[in-house]
């Protein structure tokens, strides 16, 4: 009997559309959150990035938690 531990591999993923770098050895990408109307350059190198899909865990929270934190800042800056 197992007693698997909570690991990456339990986290459901999916294949997310995601800007790559072009450039040959660097590791720059980013996911297409942010519904570009241009192509974005690399963040490391500045070299033109290329979608593609690539595995990733879905994160259907991310905006939601990234919401309540600007509501929490806010309501402190209020009192
Ligand atoms: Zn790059």
């Amino acid at each position: 009997m197992y007693f698997r531990r909570q690991s990456m591999e339990d986290i459901p993923q999916e294949q997310t559309k995601i800007w790559s770098c072009s450039k040959d050895g660097c590791k720059g990408w980013m996911r297409d959150n942010f519904a570009f109307e241009y192509t974005p350059t690399c963040p490391i190198c500045h070299s033109l990035m290329v979608t593609r899909q690539k595995l990733l865990p879905i994160l259907d929270n991310s905006n939601v938690n990234l919401k309540l934190l600007k509501k929490g800042v806010q309501i402190k800056s209020g009192i």
